[in-house]
């Protein structure tokens, strides 16, 4: 018994429970992490059969065999037909890529690829699907959240959209960012019935959604419209707005609004006795006098990534920014030689 309770007390024995302990929790630790893992992989695998009625075409099979499962040849090619916008070929090969035997962290990276293509080509519903299953695995990953958050989007699901800024939020996204996006999200969700003052206020807080509500209040609510933009003062950014009202609505609401004078001289309704304060509208005033009409042509361009398009655009399509819209224009030969807006 002496022994027995000698060899406890013994400092080696007290070591070695110490490192027997510590290599249990190491094996455990081991052992969980492999059968964490696989569980995920398999949770991948069971969720890319929902997408089995997806083929892959003869090309990608071709691929496949020419560049023996080459990965980074395949992602490029399924890169470059997405920048292409021809996305059938893209998903196609981005089917082909996950059927590859991948790790876990590119099989991630190419499903989150996948859902972009879908976003980008309009299968909205897929595009959801994947999103939440890269962030049911990678709940911190910033794109895929912002991905997820412009498809909730388009699908005119606001709440669900603002849940996904929120968590962007707590990621860390600029706190502009954040107001502005949900000041435009309840702006989309709830436009018709909101009151006056109410969206006032928003808009005094957001000025970057001026040209959103003005440009909705346009075709809604004109004499809102006009009592907003009195008060915003608004100018040539909104141009492209004010350019096509309708004649009788610009020489009624011209007085005490140098810019909508300039517009009704530009327009030939009126003559003015000063110059125009926008050099393109003096000089479409001025070929107006020489009877020559001129019109304006305009181009949008994104203040963040440059990208230009031919309409203006409440998120850029190429960058996702929110209203980024920096607005240019140029005089041309007018279509139409009234120069009427073809309402
Ligand atoms: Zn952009």
């Amino acid at each position: 018994m002496d022994n027995i309770l000698h060899f406890f007390r013994d400092p080696l024995f007290g070591v070695a429970i110490l490192i027997a302990i510590i290599a249990f929790i190491a094996l455990a630790t081991y052992f969980w992490n492999i059968h964490a893992k696989k569980r995920q992989q398999d949770s991948i695998e069971h969720f890319m059969k929902l997408f089995d009625n997806m083929s892959i075409d003869e090309v990608a099979q071709e691929t496949l065999l020419k560049l023996g499962e080459s990965l980074p040849a395949l992602q490029f090619l399924a890169e470059t037909y997405s920048r292409m916008g021809n996305y059938e070929r893209s998903m196609k090969l981005y089917v082909a890529i996950l059927e590859c035997d991948l790790d876990y962290a590119s099989r991630l990276k190419n499903l989150q690829s996948l859902g972009e293509v879908y976003f980008c080509a309009g299968f909205l519903e897929r595009a959801k699907k994947i999103l939440l299953e890269v962030l049911k695995n990678q709940p911190r990953n910033p794109q895929a959240l912002c991905l997820l958050m412009r498809t909730y989007e388009s699908l005119e699901l606001y709440d669900e959209a603002c849940d996904a800024l929120g968590c962007l939020e707590e990621l860390g996204l600029e706190a502009k960012k954040i107001q502005l996006n949900r000041a435009y999200f309840f702006l989309k969700k709830s436009f018709m019935q909101i009151d006056e003052q109410s969206l006032l206020q928003l808009l005094q807080h957001n000025a970057a959604l001026l040209s959103y509500a003005l440009d909705k209040l346009k075709i809604h609510n004109l004499s809102l419209f006009w009592k907003i933009f009195k008060q915003c003062n608004q100018g040539e950014e909104i141009l492209d707005i004010l350019w096509n009202i309708k004649k009788d609505e610009l020489l009624k609401n011209m007085y005490e609004c140098p810019l909508i004078e300039d517009i009704c001289a530009a327009k030939g309704y009126i003559k003015l006795s000063r110059n125009c304060t926008v050099f393109e509208l003096e000089a479409l005033s001025c070929l107006q006098k020489a009877g020559i009409f001129g019109d304006l042509e305009f181009i949008y361009c994104c203040k963040e990534c440059k990208e230009s398009y031919p309409l203006r655009f409440e998120r850029c399509l190429g960058c996702g920014e929110l209203l980024s819209v920096e607005l240019t224009f140029i005089v041309r030969k007018a279509k139409n030689e009234t120069c009427q807006p073809l309402l």
